[in-house]
């Protein structure tokens, strides 16, 4: 919850969660790791916002959110690997559902990050190899 909390008092800048035009906003990046066409090695998660970054400056301490903007001052990235093998299905599933309770997000900005979530738990369970589920 903590990085709900910081969420909440400090709301990322709203044309990110607009289908923008530039490249990596919403979630496109998810699209390309779900239909494979990108290695998950090499990408980096925010666990703010939930925007994928294909970088591995995290590893150089050098990296800043492009949706969010938070930087790596407080370990807010993990490289996306190191996410999914550090957060199992039920924690995935767990944050997605604390998260769609949260009052006072914006809509769009709920839907976007739900929507996230979702494709985590995807490339989770494909990385795992656990079914797929319902
Ligand atoms: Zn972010």
């Amino acid at each position: 919850m903590q990085a709900v909390a910081a969420l909440m008092r400090r709301p990322p800048p709203l044309p990110a969660y607009t289908r923008s035009k530039r490249a990596g906003g919403g979630t496109m990046s998810y699209e390309l790791l779900i239909e494979q066409r990108e290695p998950i090695d090499g990408w980096t998660v925010c666990t703010i916002c939930l925007n994928l970054d294909r970088t591995t400056a995290v590893q150089r301490k050098r990296w800043q959110c492009t949706d969010c903007g938070v930087d790596s001052s407080n370990g807010s990235q993990r490289t996306l690997k190191d996410y999914l093998t550090e957060n199992s299905s039920e924690t995935i599933e767990s944050n997605l559902a604390q998260w769609s309770n949260v009052k006072g997000a914006r809509a769009a900005y709920k839907m976007l990050r739900s929507a996230r979530y979702k494709c985590l738990l995807t490339l989770g369970k494909r990385l795992r190899a656990e079914p797929a589920g319902p």
